[in-house]
């Protein structure tokens, strides 16, 4: 990207809000942290790639960054969300203190390596036929359920039958990563945990990840063009950057310049960026992973909610903004739409697992829609899926 001219790239400064003007998105405004200047940078197309909302939970396999701007400047600008209660838990991150977590592939597993719970069994069949090949939700729940009945924040993942020297051939990096942390593998069994890792859902954008806010384009994981439907399966993501990254560019390059007196309106209106402090990052993170994580109920989301809206109520814009207090901001309005949806859909689904209502519906086969209301409140609603075959002629 450096090495290209027409790409400029500019670090430590974060999108904080989407310019608008007669219904289309005309650029962004955004905060240089360096200089402090505030910046607009007008465009005929804008495109999100913020990735997911994996930051925004106390355990996570992402970059602490990822904290699902872009989902947030999407809402406040019009845009709308799609199926925001789908978050994908990896079953077995490194359950070593930091942030974000070290992962412990899949392939592990698929090289013998078995799941152990607190007196050293393996339990993975007494949950799923495929025992520890079941898919990651699955693998997740049933790990989340032994450390819950162990009343211990992990299970083991115990290497040995993968073998001393196939191990140190094929997984270098996380025999290193292991031992690191002080395990000796594959004679000692590591210690894992379920870990926030992918976002199903995002902005809502259609084949040419349009969203439905003109001028405005979203890809990547924090779009949701739905190729991942309620459960992600493992190395899709790349895919779906592969196949839609171009087909985003090219359908940017088709849209129209915004008219100069747009834009200078819109700049010398300017915008206080959304920023909250950071006092309370971690209360967020909390509530999110024990409310809104593997497992969720009616009592569990509904204090989310309660938790978000009294937070919210508390805090009063900062003077100066700051990359935390724009993310906390940020934070607390998906948080609470995050939760919304996911009280509003009454059954369990793909990553979406409610243990009071453990069924999945026919009825409910439809996407979660969440946008900003007329009157500023946030709306849920349903869509129906409409599944489709499509080639794409590259
Ligand atoms: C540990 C791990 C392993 C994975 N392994 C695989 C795999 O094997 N195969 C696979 O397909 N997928 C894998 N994934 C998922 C995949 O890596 C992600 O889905 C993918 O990287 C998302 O790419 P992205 O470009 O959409 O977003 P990201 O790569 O998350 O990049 C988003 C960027 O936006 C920036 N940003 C965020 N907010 C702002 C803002 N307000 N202003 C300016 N910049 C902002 C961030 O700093 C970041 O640079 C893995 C993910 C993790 C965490």
């Amino acid at each position: 990207m450096r090495a290209a001219e027409s790409i400029d790239v500019l670090e430590h400064t974060q999108a904080g809000h989407l310019l608008t003007a007669g219904g289309r998105c005309i650029g962004v405004q955004a905060h240089d942290f360096t200089t402090q200047a505030t910046l607009f940078i007008t465009a005929r197309a804008t495109a999100l790639a913020t990735g997911g909302v994996g930051g925004l939970y106390r355990v996570t396999t992402n970059p602490p960054v990822i904290t699902g701007d872009g989902l947030a400047l999407a809402y406040r600008a019009g845009a709308r969300l799609a199926d925001i209660e789908f978050v994908q838990f990896h079953p077995t991150a490194l359950a070593a203190p930091g942030f974000p977590k070290f992962l412990l592939s899949e392939a592990l597993r698929g090289d013998g390596a078995r799941l152990r719970n607190a007196r050293g069994e393996a339990f993975m069949k007494s949950y799923h036929p495929l025992g520890d090949l079941a898919p990651r939700d699955e693998v997740a729940r049933a790990v989340t359920s032994e450390m819950k009945a162990a009343q211990q924040p992990f299970v083991y993942l115990d290497l040995a039958p993968i073998g001393k020297q196939r191990l140190e051939e094929r997984f270098p990096a996380i025999v290193r990563a292991c031992r690191e942390h002080g395990f000796d593998v594959p004679d000692s069994p590591v210690p894992v945990c379920p870990a926030a890792h992918y976002t199903m859902g995002g902005i809502d954008v259609d084949l040419d990840c349009r969203t439905s806010l003109p001028g405005l384009y979203a890809v990547g994981e924090c779009s949701c063009v739905s190729v991942h439907g309620a459960n992600r399966l493992a190395s899709n993501s790349l895919l779906e950057g592969i196949v839609f990254g171009p087909r985003c560019a090219a359908a940017m390059t088709r849209e129209q310049q915004p008219a100069e007196a747009d834009c200078r309106e819109v700049i010398s209106a300017g915008f206080r960026l959304v920023d909250v402090g950071s006092g309370f990052y971690h209360d967020l993170l909390d509530i999110m992973w024990d409310n809104m994580g593997v497992v969720r109920s009616d009592a569990t989301l509904r204090g989310a909610i309660q938790f978000l809206a009294h937070t919210s109520a508390k805090v009063g814009p900062s003077t100066v903004p700051t990359r935390y207090g724009i993310e906390q901001a940020n934070g607390l309005l998906l948080g609470k739409l995050m939760a919304a949806a996911a009280l509003n859909r009454w059954e369990s689904r793909g990553a979406h697992y409610r243990l009071d209502c453990e069924e999945t519906s026919d009825q409910l086969r439809q996407h979660t829609i969440a946008y900003r209301g007329d009157d500023g409140a946030p709306v849920i609603e349903f869509r129906p899926v409409e599944l489709q075959r499509t080639r794409f002629e590259h």
